[in-house]
Formats: C-alpha cells, structure tokens, sequence
C-alpha cells in the first residue's frame, strides 16, 4: 500500500484509468480478477492513511475538502453593491395580508370586520417595522452620534 497513487496507467491502452476498479475505464481491460478484489485492495488502501478517507475507487486523485463558503456580505462590500440585511417583517406583513385577504371574503360583516382591523393593523405594524425601524438602521442619519453605526 505504498503507492499513494489512486490511478494507474492501464497496461493494454497506456491510458490513465482509476487503478481500484476492476476494468480499465477507456479500453475495459481488466485490471483486477474480480471486483471484489479490487474493493478489497482499494478499502486496504484507505485504510493505510487518514488522508485517503475522503476518496473514492472511482477517483483519479484524493479529493480534498475545500472550504468554498463565501461571506457574500463582506464580497457585496468589496464590490461596492449594496444587500439588503435579513428581515423577518416581510413575513409579518404577509400575515397582515392574509387576514386582510380573509377580511375581502364576502362573509357576514361582524367577523370581517374584525378581521380587516387585526389585518390591517398586523400589516402596518409590519410595514412600520421595516420601513420606520428597520430601514433607519440600514441608512442611519448623518446627525447619529458615534456609536449607533451599525455594521453588517
Ligand atoms: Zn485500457
């Protein structure tokens, strides 16, 4: 298990061929007698270093985990384009949409009534929420003293 190498070039075509399974990829010349040898070596292979658990029989070379996460807010700074911050008052002003919704059903008057109050106030506190609170923090006034800078 000496050989760190998880292709092999194939003795019929001369081609790169992944050397644990059984048969050459580009020829099919059989390069193991059976696939459950060719398993077995290729689990013993594994085995012999911690740096192999993430490879597969069917790999040409050991993949390495990569850290692909991006920070797309610190990236949208970089480039100058501005992102909104997450806000969960959209979802209350879609509950006050959906009781304003019910409220438009041609009920008797009582309940719709009711509904359209609640409704509407559920949506404009929504509403005040986003834009009042929400989107001063996001564009805080010149005359905010030090401090009240929000950084996201
Ligand atoms: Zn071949």
């Amino acid at each position: 298990m000496a050989n760190p190498s998880l292709a092999a070039d194939c003795p019929r075509c001369g081609l790169r061929t992944a050397r644990f399974v059984d048969h050459c990829r580009n020829c099919g010349y059989k390069l193991w007698p059976s696939g459950e040898m060719a398993s077995a070596a290729f689990q013993a292979w594994r085995a012999a270093d911690p740096d192999r658990t993430l490879a597969s029989r069917f790999d040409l070379q050991i993949p390495h985990s990569v850290d692909n996460t991006v920070d797309f807010a610190a990236r949208a700074h970089e480039l100058g384009i501005h992102l909104f911050p997450n806000s969960n008052w959209p979802i209350i002003i879609c509950l006050g949409a959906l009781l304003l919704g019910f409220a438009a059903i041609p009920f008797p008057s009582a309940p719709r009534i009711a509904l359209a109050v609640i409704g509407g106030l559920i949506f404009l506190y929504g509403v005040a929420g986003w834009v009042l609170v929400e989107d001063v923090r996001m564009y805080p006034s010149d005359s905010a003293g030090p401090g009240t800078e929000v950084h996201h």
